[in-house]
């Protein structure tokens, strides 16, 4: 249900549009995790799959010249029987991110992967969820079994010679540099050399099933004209992305489960203005840095 908005909410004028996001398999995802903020799951059907005509299109319609990124997402974006053709058009143009939870790479798949990259003259960059460096409390969010299989696709990956980026949400609580530091030691395992830049760690975005399982943000928990005085438009997704689904344009990938997200049909009549009034808008302004785009291009 829309609500009548009783203050001023600030807008972000996109430019520029850098970073281009194709949901590909919509809501669909092997895994079911509890703090799953669009509520994919192996059952959840509501987003059809992206089919390649729309790929097509839309790369058609952006200024490729502009372009800084591609990403491909879900759900699971592996679960697509089409993904080795959509990273293949799609790394034509540009660097491609998958962001997955690695529980379907094998080691054929990695290489299968690696080869499509040494192909082209761009990149393939792995960001693979993975919610906490011991098994039994990430399996508690994201599934019995499923730390097990995330590893063995991070091992394929670093085979493959991928230096994949971990992501992960802070459930716990836990303080910020010892979870970074339980990360960096589970990691140590693997023969590469993790930095900084291969551990995002995101705030939570509490809607779907972060809501239904923890909680929601609170009705003052927003974005306002006053609280946005003092952080830089440039630090929002919104800035210079949109994402591709099959159901139109959306702003950014924290609003394509959200109506009040869709900007338009497609990337030539999409609007380039966002007015921040969501709930979800707040977790960007927390974060003071983007959430999803890769950062060291921004
Ligand atoms: S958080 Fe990621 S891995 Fe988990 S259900 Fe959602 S899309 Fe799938
Ligand atoms: S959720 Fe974040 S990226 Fe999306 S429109 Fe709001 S501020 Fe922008």
């Amino acid at each position: 249900m829309l609500t009548t908005l009783s203050f001023q909410a600030p807008c972000i004028e996109m430019k520029e549009l850098n970073n281009l996001w194709f949901n590909i398999t919509g809501f669909t995802c092997n895994l079911k995790c509890r703090h799953c903020y669009l509520s994919c799951s192996p059952s959840n059907k509501s987003r059809k799959f992206l089919n390649m005509e729309k790929v097509k299109n839309a790369l058609n319609e952006v200024n490729k010249s502009k372009l800084e990124e591609i990403y491909l997402c879900g759900g699971e974006p592996l679960l697509h029987r089409e993904i080795n053709n959509i990273i293949r058009l799609c790394i034509k143009h540009t660097n491609v991110t998958i962001l997955t939870n690695a529980t379907l790479i094998n080691d054929k798949k990695a290489r299968f992967l690696r080869q499509i990259e040494l192909d082209s003259d761009y990149e393939i960059i792995f960001r693979v969820s993975l919610d906490h460096y011991k098994e039994h409390k990430n399996d508690e969010v994201k599934g019995k079994g499923s730390f097990k299989k995330t590893m063995s696709g991070i091992n394929n990956l670093v085979n493959s010679d991928f230096n994949p980026i971990i992501t992960a949400v802070n459930l716990w609580g836990e303080d910020d540099e010892e979870f970074r530091r339980g990360f960096f030691e589970l990691l140590s395992q693997f023969d590469i050399e993790f930095s900084e830049i291969n551990l995002k760690i995101l705030p939570a975005i509490k809607t779907g099933e972060y809501r239904a399982n923890f909680c929601t943000y609170n009705e003052n928990e927003l974005v306002t004209s006053e609280s946005f005085k003092n952080t830089s438009p440039e630090k929002f997704d919104c800035a210079n992305t949109r994402v591709i689904t099959d159901d139109g344009v959306y702003v950014c990938p924290a609003l394509i489960n959200d109506p009040r997200g869709r900007v338009g049909e497609n990337i030539r009549d999409a609007s380039s203005k966002f007015f921040l009034e969501l709930n979800t808008c707040y977790s960007c302004q927390c974060a003071n840095s983007k959430l999803f785009n890769n950062e060291w291009r921004s």
